[in-house]
């Protein structure tokens, strides 16, 4: 039996065992998903006890998600990113980052062409996944974030993109195409990051944050006509990418979606 899972502090509320074990289930494979919760100074044991134990691999969640990078070989996708949210132990133990590839293909899966312009905001790991994703799409890429020395940063890392401060939203987005809610906000409390005014109908919207599944964001996007993404569809697409690269198999994406959604 194959054993899979998540390294995470907290990692008491994921979402990721159930949805995981929906696949497995559904295409009968003998696997099993389990949360790890190390303390933070015994990251580089608890990777090196994952691979002699014969753990198949790992996601990657906060606070490891940076020292993860150093600990594996990362692919040139999270060497970029910075970050790892995914580790495969056959053979060299190597990293990689599928919430960029969840980001694109949550996109995908609403049929939004990847073209023109795109507003990220947030520079955090979400913000740098995003922002690298999209540059790879060959989108031209704004990062507007509430610290700007943060978005000149990463603006400075990807290829073509410029960085602004929050206030300039409502330029930035006039003739995008796309945005992507990249910071915490909208979690905690019923706002958005993004002036309602500043909304249009030629935007495809997507907010990383999946609780509420609903946000602000989302709900104000959707009255002004865009199409609207919501974070669950990132994080389940994340997932599917980590599945397909741990057992080379299609991922069953309907039954993961359920299982995700039916928790959320
Ligand atoms: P992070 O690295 O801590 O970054 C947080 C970002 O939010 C920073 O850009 C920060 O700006 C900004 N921010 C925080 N509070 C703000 C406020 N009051 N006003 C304006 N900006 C604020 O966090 P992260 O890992 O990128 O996660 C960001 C969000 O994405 C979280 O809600 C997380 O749950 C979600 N996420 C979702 C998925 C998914 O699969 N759906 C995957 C990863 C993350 P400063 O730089 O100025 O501090």
């Amino acid at each position: 039996m194959d054993v899979f899972g998540l390294l995470g502090n907290p990692v008491g509320h994921s979402l990721s065992p159930p949805m995981h074990e929906a696949a497995y289930e559904e295409l009968g494979i003998e696997a099993r998903y389990v949360t790890f919760e190390p303390e933070p100074d015994a990251l580089p044991a608890a990777l090196a006890g994952a691979e002699a134990l014969g753990i198949a691999g790992l996601n990657v969640t906060i606070p490891f998600k940076r020292d993860v990078l150093d600990l594996v070989e990362p692919d040139d996708l999270a060497a970029r990113i910075g970050a790892v949210n995914t580790v495969d132990f056959s053979g060299t133990p190597t990293g990689h980052n599928t919430d960029a590839e969840g980001i694109v293909r949550a996109f995908e899966r609403h049929d939004v062409d990847l073209a023109g312009s795109a507003v990220v905001v947030g520079a955090g790991g979400a913000g740098r996944a995003a922002a690298f994703a999209l540059a790879d799409e060959r989108m031209d890429v704004r990062i507007a974030n509430r610290t700007v020395e943060r978005a000149e940063e990463l603006a400075g890392a990807v290829e073509g993109a410029t960085a602004h401060p929050l206030d300039a939203l409502p330029d930035l987005l006039a003739d995008a195409s796309v945005l992507v809610n990249a910071t915490s906000v909208g979690m905690e409390e019923d706002v958005s990051p993004v002036p309602e005014a500043a909304l249009h109908g030629g935007l495809a919207v997507l907010d990383a944050v999946y609780r509420p599944v609903e946000t602000r964001l989302l709900r104000e996007a959707g009255a002004a006509g865009a199409t609207t993404v919501d974070g669950a569809w990132m994080l389940l697409y994340q997932g599917v990418a980590a599945f397909e690269r741990w057992t080379g198999r299609e991922a069953p994406v309907d039954a993961m979606n359920r299982a995700l959604r039916s928790r959320l």
